[in-house]
């Protein structure tokens, strides 16, 4: 099933869309095989921890791309894998399997069993995060372990045309086998030569060689003895059963380009004879401290973190949208702050203005920020043309709103969520420490209010307005929220 999310909302004049081929090294006009309907796939999460905030940049951008090649009148099928076994910590097949970190930490006996289990809870937590985010539930999730016979076909077409060799540990990949390897990303496989991987195999023909099989207590029986399918052919064979053997799109970060995605072009192509993957797209990474978020380095900030401190899904994902997902971008409390307060000033304008009703979108306005989008997925200067069609003194208020609902339909930053009961769509602030003389004011109206002296309840509202802070009665009790 492919979809189709817009078709019913507002007509948006249809453009080419320009992306940045990771292949290539340039834009290319998008032309996918089909001319109606695109096959997109995104690498997935190894499901044994929550997602960190990089990660879920990689999500938020696929579903940027997928909603903009929506709009411009395609259907799209997206696929999202679910690593749930045998993605080792070197993503070059050295290291300790992942999930298997995963349950001795949270000791869990180590068998096939506890691993679906703990993946259960990742995958339900994951997708969690990605319903928090506005993000599109892809028409497919391809959980590896519901793949296995998939996997293992696909490493016996390998093995039967002469393109591995059997080792000690497992059955690897020959490289030399497929002359064009390393062309994602011009891998300099001399450099490779030299020794510049974490862990030396010495069985390896060549240190790029990669692990089709890997032969290991726990796992499936196949051929080459009990384990587990490599981490690359995985998604080889995931994307092949849910899309096909050729598909437009493949998205994910850009740590996936030297290995993961290389390995995958081999693999496919060399089972196929047909290309892989038109376009190859990678999101930068999201910095802490200027240094990547990861795992591994143990910096990681996940979505309930930043729940935890009163930021939502669309504060995260504005503040990501700001940016060009080619930039890298360094994450701070306080940037995601100033995001929140800007996103805040845009929903309480909508809230406000709302109850005019809306009017027929301004194509001006529309047009720009379409443009911007179609080329390259531009979502910070979108942003921009957004601001200033706000800003704009001689737009009429009720077109504003109007434009604004067209816009959310790809920021999707809940600018059309339903807001009348939504204090916290609203944006609560609980971020904050209040100032000791705002708690002095909100204690003071509380009191005057179950005084029922609405007077002097009024008063202080209007003062705390002044300061810069909104009080809103819910069931729940008073909320502030500064703007
Ligand atoms: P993993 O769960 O490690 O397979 O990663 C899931 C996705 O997140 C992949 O597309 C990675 O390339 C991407 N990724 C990992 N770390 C970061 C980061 N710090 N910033 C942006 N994307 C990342
Ligand atoms: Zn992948």
């Amino acid at each position: 099933m492919f979809s189709n999310l817009f078709s019913k909302k507002t007509p948006v004049t249809i453009r080419d869309i320009k992306l940045y081929n990771t292949e290539s090294k340039q834009i290319e006009v998008f032309s996918p095989f089909d001319d109606k309907e695109v096959k997109m796939y995104s690498c997935g999460p190894t499901v044994y921890d929550y997602a960190h905030i990089g990660n879920l940049r990689s999500y938020v951008f696929a579903d940027i791309v997928k909603r903009v090649i929506i709009r411009n009148g395609f259907m799209v099928k997206h696929t999202i894998n679910l690593t749930d076994f045998g993605h080792l910590s070197d993503d070059g097949d050295a290291g300790e399997d992942k999930m298997t970190k995963g349950l001795k930490r949270e000791g869990l006996p180590i068998t096939l069993e506890a691993m679906r289990q703990l993946s259960d809870r990742y995958i339900k937590a994951f997708k969690d995060d990605m319903d928090e985010l506005h993000i599109l539930e892809p028409e497919k999730w391809a959980r590896a372990s519901d793949y296995i016979k998939k996997q293992i076909s696909l490493v016996k077409t390998l093995d039967e045309k002469g393109l591995t060799y059997e080792t000690s540990d497992g059955l690897y990949f020959d490289i030399a086998k497929f002359p064009k390897y390393g062309r994602l990303g011009n891998i300099n496989l001399n450099k490779l030569k030299s020794g510049a991987r974490v862990e030396v195999n010495n069985e390896k023909r060549h240190p790029a060689d990669f692990a089709l099989w890997k032969k290991s207590e726990l796992g499936w029986e196949s051929s080459w003895g009990k384990g587990f399918p490599g981490w690359h052919i995985e998604c080889s064979a995931m994307a092949m059963a849910t899309l096909g053997k050729q598909i437009d799109i493949h998205t994910g970060g850009i740590d996936h380009i030297p290995i993961h995605h290389n390995a995958e072009i081999a693999q496919s192509e060399a089972a196929t004879g047909k290309t892989f993957v038109k376009y190859w797209l990678h999101n930068a990474f999201i910095t802490i401290d200027n240094t990547k978020v990861s795992k591994s380095l143990g910096n990681t900030i996940t979505m309930r973190h930043l729940m935890d401190r009163g930021f939502t899904g669309d504060d995260y994902r504005y503040w990501l949208l700001t940016a060009h997902y080619r930039s890298q971008v360094n994450f701070s409390w306080d940037a995601l702050k100033a995001a929140k307060q800007a996103l805040f000033r845009l929903k309480r304008y909508v809230y406000e203005e709302f109850k005019q009703k809306t009017a027929t979108p301004s194509k001006e306005y529309l047009d720009k920020f379409d443009d911007c989008l179609a080329n390259d997925f531009d979502t910070a200067g979108a942003i921009a043309v957004m601001w200033d069609m706000v800003n704009d003194k001689n737009l009429d208020n009720k077109v504003k709103c109007g434009t604004l609902m067209s816009m959310d339909e790809v920021l999707d930053i809940g600018l059309s969520d339903d807001l009348t009961d939504g204090v916290r769509s609203l944006g609560v602030i609980s971020t904050d420490e209040l100032p000791e003389e705002i708690q002095k004011l909100i204690d003071g109206r509380e009191a005057a209010r179950i005084a029922r002296n609405w007077e002097m309840a009024d008063a202080l509202r209007d003062k705390l307005k002044l300061e810069g802070y909104e009080l809103e009665d819910t069931a729940h009790g008073p909320k502030v929220t500064k703007f």
